[in-house]
């Protein structure tokens, strides 16, 4: 297991999966590129599937297809019952009061327009106010500017220290009584920072403000729990979290969803309908207009069965460790430069080095069947704040082993170092 590789070198004894047999649960990490075995450390990006996920899918399609709630037949009972088996799923997952605070959208950015074309619209004003922070994904910036401009509100910027950790002195300060949003990350997807989204909602509410958490790179690497953060909107996207692309989830407190008028209208999310007057159904069917991804949304609740399987604190656990081997490797080479050295990290190492562009960093890896992403990673602002257009960004998950980081540092040592 993990004692076969260098972790145990370092003393670390407590084994809290079998890595190997982890990894054979993923069949692309067979994959050959390059002529070289698969490295994928570009799970901030999108993560792989276990055969588990794509053995649903594929068993939903063969078995189970049919359109969900309307005919009353066989299969649409057995696709209804798979799909809101699944919302139970999700709702577990992140420790929701009830399934009508699940609703499934296409993902992460979805979930987000979700709320500002819905919730915004409706409750945003002239003067009004919305915070993010430098650290946020492009999705939860160019949302709120575009209802800003609409509306005549202000965005307001929550800055990041050095290391790259939210300054909660000069949020204190951004809070008003004209505060009616704060919408930010839980894991920063170009630096790794862990924020401190539990206090920075429980600020938010102090003032009346709403708060929205990004979950995407979070939820695949810490225990999501939205009772806990007192979450009123909490939103991640399932290809993050070893489930397909096309399905994501947008968890909102019932009272608040059912208070909300929807922002598509269609099929399914109706109760009612005349010409003169239509009524919605309460949530989530309001915000499911349209025939769902229904057999990714299946995958989804497979690939929350198996992270429960492993179990989301043993994954925090030996991510921890690995990434920092990683970190402590990577420090060690000449004229490489870490960005984002917060205290409280998951995941991601992003970085430049020397002499080198992004570009060639990221190709070189390539060549060595290694995949990382260097550019701006949807995140603009916050490198800037570093001085950087691009970096280069490994990121870990949980299928990740010593022999992958070993892999990384040796390919960048020899390009600095100018060895083939
Ligand atoms: N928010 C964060 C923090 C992300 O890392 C990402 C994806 O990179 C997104 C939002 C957008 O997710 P999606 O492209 O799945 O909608």
């Amino acid at each position: 297991g993990l004692h076969t590789d260098a972790l145990q070198q370092q003393g670390i004894t407590r084994a809290p999966f079998d890595i190997n047999l982890v990894r054979r649960d993923f069949p692309i990490l067979q994959e050959k590129v390059e002529g070289r075995q698969l490295v994928w450390l570009d799970n901030a990006a999108t993560t792989q599937k276990p055969q588990s996920v794509i053995d649903r899918v594929s068993y939903f399609y063969a078995h189970e297809n049919s359109n969900i709630h309307r005919a009353a037949h066989t299969l649409a009972a057995r696709a209804t019952d798979a799909y809101e088996g699944a919302r139970e799923k999700v709702r577990a997952f992140l420790n929701a009061a009830s399934v009508n605070e699940i609703v499934f959208v296409r993902g992460t950015t979805e979930a987000i327009n979700l709320v500002a074309q819905s919730w915004g619209r409706q409750h945003i004003r002239k003067d009004d106010e919305i915070i993010i922070s430098w650290l946020e994904h492009h999705a939860n910036i160019v949302p709120w500017q575009q209802l800003c401009a609409e509306k005549g509100a202000k965005l307001k910027l929550i800055p990041v220290d050095d290391d790259g950790q939210i300054i909660l002195e000069e949020y204190a300060k951004l809070l008003t009584p004209r505060t009616r949003l704060v919408s930010v990350t839980q894991v920063s997807n170009a630096l790794g920072t862990i924020t401190p989204a539990k206090k920075i909602a429980e600020m938010a509410h102090s003032v009346g403000a709403k708060v929205l958490i990004d979950g995407a790179q979070s939820v695949s690497h810490l225990r999501a729990d939205v009772q806990d953060l007192d979450a009123d909107w909490f939103v991640f996207s399932g290809h993050k979290v070893f489930g397909p692309t096309g399905i994501g989830v947008l968890y909102g407190k019932e009272a608040l969803l059912n208070e909300t008028q929807p922002w598509q209208g269609g099929g399914n999310m109706i109760k009612d309908v005349t010409f003169e007057h239509t009524e919605y159904h309460a949530a989530p069917g309001r915000f499911e207009a349209g025939t769902g991804n229904i057999a990714d949304a299946v995958g989804l609740g497979a690939a929350i069965d198996y992270v429960n399987k492993i179990g989301i604190d043993n994954i925090n656990w030996y991510e921890h460790q690995l990434l920092g081997y990683a970190t402590n490797l990577l420090k060690q080479i000449p004229g490489l430069h870490l960005i984002g050295t917060a205290a409280d990290k998951a995941s991601v190492l992003s970085f430049v080095l020397d002499g080198f562009k992004t570009e060639q960093v990221g190709a070189a890896l390539s060549r060595a069947g290694i995949a990382v992403r260097s550019g701006h990673h949807c995140a603009q602002p916050i490198l800037r704040r570093f001085g950087q257009e691009s970096t280069v960004r490994p990121s870990l998950a949980f299928y990740n082993n010593c022999a992958d980081v070993d892999a990384l540092v040796t390919t960048v040592s020899r390009l600095k170092s100018g060895k083939r």
